[in-house]
Parts: structure tokens; C-alpha cells; sequence
């Protein structure tokens, strides 16, 4: 983002675009443009092409263009453009004044085409999709000549016009332009350039067209319009090159973008097409569009994921031409990193379970003083409440532990973090002989948690006073999906079924120190020994609820260490 912010090895297309300056390209200019089309929310993979367009755009002080690619009404709606402009703010970039629609351009796009009808470029076809499809051809063979490519340009001009006043129906036809049918590129076998679609009002111009231009029309000429000097575009689109240049070469376009491909970000344990992110949301395997187990930006922003975590990701991964999948366990590793540095520690107890100290005065409520961030000497200390009654976490006791268990048991002492030394006196069960509490004394002399006399215990937990703690809601997040690859084989049209069935996971009685009564939604916490949590967008005072954002185990310098080996 800024200039200190250099990359040792340029990546393919940073070094293209450093050329093309070098060699007087475009009179000096880069504009870049991140196109979306508002047809559903952004995912972590629309991040790396923001990451790398307005990354680019910044590292030579020039624009980078917000577009909205709106040429299909049948599934673009205006809340969408809300929360992609939203998302990309979130995600640290400005766009500026250079905020742009498809659709400003859909008489431009009509004129374009009328000049192409003109210089015989282009027909109207009264085949039938289906009949279209068959007279393509494939690989191996050639396709066929439509009977309807021979129609005089006075025709095509008044069919054209026709197809605009809405007197065909939708299929009835489509513009097509002419190419060559037996073109080793099939997307040069008579692309359609413009269909009718009748049904939808456009969530820009309502129902003023009737016909609407193909991607592949529209893209170029768009890019061209606003003066794109670099047209990034993931890897599907390489195919389409020689007909977005064919395109711009026909219209003597005033200004002949460069598309580049690079390859798109996979993600392991989760999908990341629009299509079926939809899915998981109309079937209702996730709780809306940012549930936070979902890939999409806003989903990872409710789970507590910060930008800078997500655009560090995406620096790191970099960009290249052969495309791979990232280890999930990359992603998780970059947002721990930030929090490491940033997030405030605080302690929550998730599964609570009392313990009464005998031997501390009844109402006695000692502050005691706890680092916010061992990271971070300026985020400075804090005071939390320690009294007689207190929650540690359940499974930090076990009345007949296994040998490599070293945390509370009968008979034996740990240390509570900043407090003092307890031993464990006495275990309380209820009927059904649960333990329900437990009795212990503490060392009055190893305040602050170290003992004068020097002896040492084997382990140090997390507490909170009972008396003082506030109640939360805390959600237990884990991956999506089981499998690395949900769409792998033959039943990917069924990837729902790899759905993790434990993804989440709600604890509603956990014990929180009390300095997050008032937590605002949006901030993240280290609770001590569990991980990053993060306030929910409901959470409120007297309604807590957190979200895990990530826990502590690291399993990339895990994956990291044995790639090493
Ligand atoms: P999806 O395939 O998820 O439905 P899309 O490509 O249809 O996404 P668009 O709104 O058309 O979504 O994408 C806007 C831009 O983001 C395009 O330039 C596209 O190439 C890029 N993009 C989409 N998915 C990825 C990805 N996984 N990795 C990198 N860039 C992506
Ligand atoms: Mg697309």
C-alpha cells in the first residue's frame, strides 16, 4: 500500500507493468480496475484481485477503478453493490472518484454494436441456443455456419433494432458476431455479442433495455471506455483474449487495454464460487452471507478476521500462472500473527467449574494487576478481581489425571495467572456423582504467582472471580467443510454432504473478566490459553457474545517444519 512497502522480487505482472512504463506505454500510465459483478458478496478470493489491482494502481500513484460489471438483471440487485463498496473500503482501499457501472456504458455498448452490424462484422441469429450449441463444433472439429449468417446488413440493422424494442421474445435470437466458425479458438467461433432478456428490471436502468450485452462485449469495451491501461483477470479468461482483442481491434477503440490472466485463489476446507457460497446460504447450511464459517469478507470480518491479516495473506501468496490450492491453515496463520501483535489479553473461562479457596477471607476482593499484551509494552496493564469463589476451566481439572496431565488434581497445586498458588483440597459432587465444585487453599505468599520459598508447580491457569464475572455467549468455529477439496470426485455436486458437522459449536455460559462487560462488537481478544475471539456484530452490554476467531495451536509452522524435513 505504501512506498515502504516494496517487493524484493517482482511478481509477472508488476514486472509487465514496470516494462510498459519503462518503454513509454499508454503515455505513462497505469489505471487498473477491480470488476465485480453485484450478483453476490465478495469472497477471500476477490480479496487477491483487489489486493492486486489497487496494489498495483498505488505502488505507481495511479487509479484503480471500481466497476460493477451489471449486464445480467436476472441476478444483480443494488444491496450487493452496497456491501462489495463496503468490503473493499473495509479492506483498506479507495477507489476515489472513480466509481463506475457496465451499464453507464449500454448505449455506447449499442452504438458499438450498430457499427459492427454495419462493417458486416456482425448478425442477428434465429437459431436456437441449443442449435447454436451444436453448430459450435468442439476441440476436434470444426463448427458449422449458421443459415442465418448471410443476412444483409439492412436486415441485421432493422432485426437489431427490433430485438431492442422487445419484439422477440428471449432465445427468439441473438446478435452474434462474425468471426470464423472453424477458428481453432472456440470463443472466435461467432461469439454472441448481445441477447434478449425481457423478464428483469435492471437495478440501474430499470426496464429501458431489453436486450443486454454478453461479458465478453461488454468487458473490453468497458475497460477501453475508462481508459484501463492493464486488465487483470483470472486464468478461465485466457481463452477469451484473442476475442478481447479482437473486439477492441474491429472498433479502433481509442485505447487498447492489456489483459493479463493470473491464477485464482483456492482455498482448502472451503468453496469459493459465488454460486455455491449462494447455496450454503439458500439452504441454509450457514446462517446468511457473513456467517462467520463463511469464505466471504464480511464472514471473515465477523469472525474477528482483520484486514491487514487478509491483505498480508494475500501479499504473501503473491500471484502466478499455475494455479494451486493454499493451505487454509496459511490464512489462519496470518490473522494469528496480527492478533499476536494487537489484540488485548483478557481472561474468559468457556467451561466453567467453581472453585471455593477455604482459606481466603470471606469478602475480600483483591485487584490484581495483568498484562494486556506481552507484545506490546506500551498497551500497558490492567486490574481484574480475585476473591474467595472462582471459575477455572473444567478441563483444566481431572480427579484421576493420566500421567502427562500436569493441571489440577486432588492433593496437587498449580499457579492461577497473576494470582497465587492453590492446591487442591476437596472435591464436591452433586447426586449423580458430577464434580460441581472444588475446594482448595491458596499460598498467601505467592502473590503475583511465584512462591518465595522457590518451589515450582507443573502449570498455570486462567480464572475468573465468580462474583465479578460477566456472563457470554461464546461460538466455537472450526473449518466448513471435512475434506481439503469439498469439490473433489464425483459427488461434487453434492459437496454439502462434506460439510463439517462440529464447524460450530455454542457455549452459552462461559465467564468472562469483567473489563468486557462493555466490549464493542468488532474487537478482538486473546483469551488466555484458548485464542483470538471477537465480539459479535450482536453483541451488546448484558448479551455478550464472541466469536472465535482462530484458536492458539499454529498448525502452519507445523505444515511449514515438515516441508522443511
Ligand atoms: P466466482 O467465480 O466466485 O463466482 P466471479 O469471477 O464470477 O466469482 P466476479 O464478480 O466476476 O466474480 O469477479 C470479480 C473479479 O474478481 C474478477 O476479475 C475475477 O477474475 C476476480 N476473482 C474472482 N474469483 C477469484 C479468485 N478466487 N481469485 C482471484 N481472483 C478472483
Ligand atoms: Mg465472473
Amino acid at each position: 500500500m505504501s512506498p515502504e512497502n516494496t517487493y524484493e522480487s517482482l511478481d509477472f505482472i508488476r514486472t509487465k507493468v514496470a516494462e510498459d512504463l519503462k518503454e513509454g506505454k499508454n503515455d505513462g500510465r497505469v489505471v487498473t480496475r477491480f470488476p465485480p459483478e453485484p450478483n453476490g458478496f465478495l469472497h477471500i478470493g476477490h480479496a487477491k484481485s483487489i489486493c492486486l489491482n489497487f496494489g498495483i494502481a498505488s505502488e505507481h500513484n495511479a487509479p484503480c477503478h471500481l466497476r460493477f460489471d451489471d449486464t445480467n438483471p436476472c441476478k444483480e440487485e443494488d444491496k450487493y453493490v452496497e456491501a462489495i463498496a463496503e468490503d473493499i473500503k473495509w479492506l483498506g482501499f479507495d477507489w476515489k472518484n472513480n466509481l463506475f457501472y457496465a451499464s453507464d456504458y449500454f448505449d455506447k455498448l449499442y452504438q458499438h454494436a450498430v457499427e459492427m452490424i454495419k462493417k458486416g462484422q456482425a448478425y442477428v441469429d434465429s437459431l436456437s441456443f441449443d442449435e447454436i450449441r451444436q453448430y459450435r463444433g468442439t476441440l476436434t472439429e470444426p463448427g458449422t455456419e449458421s443459415p442465418y449468417r448471410g443476412r444483409s446488413v439492412e436486415e441485421n440493422l432493422d432485426l437489431f433494432e427490433r430485438m431492442k424494442n422487445g419484439e422477440f421474445e428471449e432465445g427468439d435470437c441473438v446478435l452474434r458476431a462474425k468471426i470464423d466458425m472453424a477458428s481453432a479458438h472456440i470463443v472466435m467461433r461467432d461469439p454472441a455479442l448481445y441477447r434478449i432478456i425481457k423478464r428483469s428490471q435492471h437495478h440501474r436502468t430499470g426496464g429501458k433495455w431489453r436486450i443486454y450485452p454478453m461479458y465478453d462485449f461488454a468487458h473490453c469495451l468497458s475497460d477501453s471506455i475508462e481508459g484501463i491501461t492493464h486488465s487483470l483477470c483470472t486464468l478461465e479468461f485466457a481463452n477469451h483474449r484473442p476475442l478481447y482483442d479482437w473486439i477492441l481491434d474491429q472498433l479502433e477503440a481509442p485505447c487498447h487495454p492489456q489483459q493479463i490472466e493470473f491464477a485464482r485463489l483456492n482455498l482448502s476446507y472451503t468453496v469459493m464460487s459465488k454460486r455455491k457460497l449462494l447455496q450454503l446460504v439458500e439452504e441454509g447450511h450457514v446462517q446468511g452471507w457473513d456467517d462467520p464459517r463463511m469464505p466471504t469478507i464480511c464472514g471473515l470480518r465477523r469472525r474477528g478476521y482483520t484486514s491487514e491479516a487478509i491483505r498480508n495473506f494475500c501479499e504473501r501468496i503473491g500471484v502466478a500462472k499455475v494455479e494451486g490450492t493454499i493451505d487454509m491453515a496459511f490464512l489462519e496463520h496470518c490473522l494469528r500473527e496480527d492478533l499476536n501483535s494487537r489484540a488485548q489479553r483478557v481472561m474468559a473461562v468457556l467451561k466453567p467449574i467453581k472453585v471455593v479457596i477455604e482459606n481466603y477471607p470471606d469478602s475480600q476482593v483483591e485487584e490484581l494487576e495483568c498484562i494486556n499484551n506481552p507484545e506490546d509494552p506500551d498497551a500497558g496493564t490492567r486490574k481484574v478481581p480475585f476473591s474467595k469463589t472462582l471459575y477455572i476451566e473444567r478441563d483444566d481439572f481431572m480427579e484421576d489425571p493420566p500421567k502427562k496431565f500436569f493441571r489440577l488434581a486432588p492433593g496437587r497445586e498449580v499457579r492461577l495467572r497473576y494470582a497465587y498458588f492453590i492446591k487442591c483440597e476437596e472435591v464436591v459432587k452433586n447426586g449423580l456423582g458430577e464434580v460441581v465444585e472444588l475446594r482448595c487453599t491458596y499460598d498467601p505468599e505467592t502473590r503475583g504467582g511465584n512462591a518465595s520459598d522457590g518451589r515450582k508447580v507443573k502449570a498455570t491457569l486462567h480464572w475468573v472471580s465468580a462474583d465479578h464475572a460477566v456472563n457470554a455467549e461464546v461460538r466455537l468455529y472450526d473449518r466448513l467443510f471435512t475434506v481439503e477439496n469439498p469439490m473433489a470426485g464425483k459427488e461434487k455436486e453434492d459437496f454439502t454432504a462434506r460439510i463439517n458437522p462440529r464447524s460450530m459449536e455454542i457455549l452459552a455460559s462461559c465467564k468472562i473478566e469483567p473489563s468486557l462487560a462493555d466490549a464493542s462488537p468488532g474487537t478482538s481478544y486473546q483469551f488466555e490459553r484458548l485464542g483470538y475471539f471477537c465480539a459479535d456484530k450482536n453483541s451488546s452490554p448484558g448479551n455478550l457474545i464472541f466469536n472465535r476467531a482462530v484458536s492458539l495451536r499454529d498448525q502452519w509452522v507445523k505444515i511449514g517444519n515438515t516441508q522443511k524435513k
